[in-house]
């Protein structure tokens, strides 16, 4: 099982930099004042950072396209199972997310609540002065880290528990919607979290790894958005299936439009829902003067484009626009 390989890979790699950023707390005075916590927070930390990376490597589809089209064979291969790694990092994160809130809370935190000394607690601290003593609850909601640290947890206990199979399947909207939101929010937030560098370099990590990282996807997220704008297409015909369940949707293909077999393609229909995108499969092959769907009634979406299809079905309207994923191919 090549994918159980992979996600040995992923969990071995979280381990090891745990354990390495765990090992650089221990041998730093943080140690001696905050004690055991710290090891916890820290290491997961690093964790945190190396796998949200990881994670929106494994969603920036241009990208991983282009790198699987660059590896072997042998290797490309792995990516057919890409979405699972995305949610196995997505896991780790939040698992990572506990340890490291529990470490702080049972270490830092506590630490800096029972010591009245400032200038002792503005040694231990890298580069944050503190210029009067904090109780444990102004620690956690008037700092930075505190605030966020909270809101950060949040975030992550949303999209983890709407990304659960069953709500998935349940409320897909939902849980692409808390995604859409959330992700941003994340990213942003861990930058901020160590801004103010309580225990880090002067610096916050997250604003090399993650944001470096935020940067590219958006590079590849504004150039898709920039061609799915670009496509407009118009309905050639429809046929709906004896039963009533189906459509075999044809729309017309612009000059210059290409595809290949087993591509599928994000359609929209504005007068179903102007956010909305679903992805369906190419049915037509790359010569054929129109492009073909096969097309369930499957749920909200599906079922509202087949009340308008079967409504506009002579009408020939323009109503949909598309967008190719180039990524899909062994998707399907
Ligand atoms: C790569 C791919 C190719 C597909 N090709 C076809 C096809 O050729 N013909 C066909 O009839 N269906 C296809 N589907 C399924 C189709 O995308 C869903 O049936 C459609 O999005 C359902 O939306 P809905 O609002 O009607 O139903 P909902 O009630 O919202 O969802 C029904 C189920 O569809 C899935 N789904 C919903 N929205 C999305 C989305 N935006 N992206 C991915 N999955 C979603 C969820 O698992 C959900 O449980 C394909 C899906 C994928 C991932």
């Amino acid at each position: 099982m090549r994918y159980f390989r992979t996600l040995t890979i992923i969990l071995i790699i979280s381990i090891v930099s745990f354990i390495f950023f765990a090992i650089v707390a221990y041998f730093n005075p943080m140690y001696d004042a905050f004690g055991p916590g710290i090891l916890f927070s820290r290491g997961a930390a690093l964790a945190i950072l190396l796998l949200t990376m990881f994670g929106m490597f494994l969603v920036t589809y241009d990208l991983t396209t282009w790198v699987r089209n660059k590896l072997k064979r042998r290797w490309n291969t792995v990516f057919d199972f890409q979405i699972l790694f995305h949610r196995f990092s997505g896991f780790l994160i939040t698992i990572y997310s506990y340890i490291h809130t529990v470490g702080h809370l049972t270490g830092s935190i506590r630490a800096l609540d029972k010591e009245k000394d400032v200038n002792k607690i503005n040694s231990v601290l890298t580069h944050k002065r503190f210029d009067k003593h904090l109780n444990y609850f102004e620690l956690l909601f008037t700092t930075i880290p505190g605030v966020t640290g909270i809101l950060l947890m949040i975030i992550i206990t949303l999209m983890w528990g709407t990304s659960l199979k069953w709500v998935r399947k349940r409320w897909f909207q939902l849980f692409s919607t808390v995604h859409v939101f959330c992700f941003p929010s994340f990213i942003i937030l861990i930058i901020i979290h160590g801004s103010d560098t309580w225990l880090n370099y002067g610096f916050p990590l997250g604003s090399i790894t993650v944001g470096i990282s935020l940067l590219i996807y958006l590079f590849f997220w504004i150039r898709k958005l920039f061609y799915q704008c670009k496509g407009k297409f118009s309905i050639k015909s429809v046929e709906v299936s004896e039963s009533g369940n189906f459509i075999y949707l044809h729309l017309n293909k612009p000059k210059h439009y290409n595809y290949m077999e087993g591509q599928y393609i994000f359609l929209n229909c504005p007068d179903v829902s102007w956010w909305e995108w679903h992805p369906f499969s190419i049915s037509s092959s790359k010569s054929s003067p129109h492009i073909s769907f096969f097309i369930k009634d499957n749920g909200n979406f599906t079922k509202k484009l087949f009340n308008l299809i079967k409504k506009q079905k002579n009408k020939n309207k323009n109503c949909i626009e598309e967008n190719t994923n180039q990524n899909v191919r062994k998707m399907i």
